[in-house]
């Protein structure tokens, strides 16, 4: 039965995570590198919640009961008697590796460990651990608090229990799941990825304006968001690292991240998340 949940990587991910988990009533431990990192988590998620008010979608005693379900936390020891961990670190095999070893020596054998990867093989990181059967994917939706689905990743070795206590999970912080094998970009990302890079390259050529790109897919294809405007908010950081990766997987073209993504990537300007993408957020506020 799960009961407390542990977050690795409080970012834009793990917080959302952290969140509706916090909201659904679990207990949530929330690891990043430091202080300021899952400091920076809980404001994303005050911010979340203030905006949930406003609009009369939340009020005071959900954002108190959410806020105060989680705790922040520097060590990967806090998260020794978690039920349930969920790594929401970045994009990189080596370094999720090294946090599902140490996991896996901290947690208590029924820990099921779960990976929010967009992209790399969950198999793999099951492999450093000697819990392969309680490993899962989990991979939710940026914003989580708002998008409805989780595709729950079954590698090799995850045993059903596992399989079906993680689905449980999802669905109790009130997702919908599909379930996918564990194959680069599961369900969403090999379909969506290929298209947002197909839009970088339409960019980079010179075929329209950036505005017109993504006004042409909003009107013209019934989108919420165009390609550019999405990417921004994904990350242009987190899109090159899944591009690289099924690239890598796949030998195949469709997955090359377009050299404008890996110059705009290098300058630092990744998304929304850094003021400066595609767009200029500093601008806009
Ligand atoms: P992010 O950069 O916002 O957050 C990553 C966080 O991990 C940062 O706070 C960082 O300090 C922390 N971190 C790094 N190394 C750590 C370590 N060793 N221990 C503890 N914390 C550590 O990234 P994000 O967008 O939240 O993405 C995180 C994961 O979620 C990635 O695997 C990504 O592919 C996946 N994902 C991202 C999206 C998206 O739209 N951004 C959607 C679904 C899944």
């Amino acid at each position: 039965m799960i009961k407390k949940v542990g977050i690795v990587g409080f970012g834009q991910m793990g917080s959302g995570i952290g969140q509706v988990a916090a909201a659904a009533g679990y207990e949530v431990v929330a690891c990043d590198v430091s202080e300021k990192d899952y400091e920076r988590g809980l404001g994303y998620i005050t911010r979340s919640l203030d905006k949930a008010i406003e609009r009369g979608k939340a009020d005071e005693a959900a954002k108190k009961k959410v806020l105060s379900n989680i705790k922040g936390v520097t060590k990967l020891e806090e998260l020794a008697d978690c039920d349930l961990v969920c790594e929401a670190v970045v994009e990189n095999m080596d370094v999720k590796k090294e946090v599902f070893k140490k996991l896996d020596s901290l947690c208590k054998p029924e820990t099921i460990l779960a990976s929010n990867t967009s992209s790399l093989a969950i198999g793999d990181m099951a492999a450093v651990t000697a819990r392969r059967d309680k490993f899962v994917g989990l991979h939710f939706f940026n914003p989580v608090q708002i998008m409805k689905l989780v595709e729950v990743v079954r590698t090799l070795d995850t045993s059903d229990d596992t399989f079906v206590a993680a689905r449980e999970f999802a669905e109790s912080v009130g997702k919908t799941c599909v379930t996918a094998k564990d194959s680069p970009g599961f369900v969403v990302n090999v379909l969506l990825i290929p298209y947002l890079l197909d839009a970088i390259r339409q960019l980079e050529r010179g075929l329209a304006t950036r505005e017109d790109i993504d006004n042409g897919m909003m009107l013209g294809c019934g989108h919420p968001m165009g390609p550019l405007a999405l990417t921004d908010f994904i990350g242009l950081d987190t899109t090159m690292f899944i591009a690289d990766i099924m690239f890598d997987e796949f030998k195949d073209g469709h997955y090359a991240a377009p050299p404008l993504l890996r110059r705009m990537v290098n300058a630092g300007y990744i998304g929304k998340k850094a003021g400066r993408g595609f767009y200029d957020y500093a601008k806009k506020k």
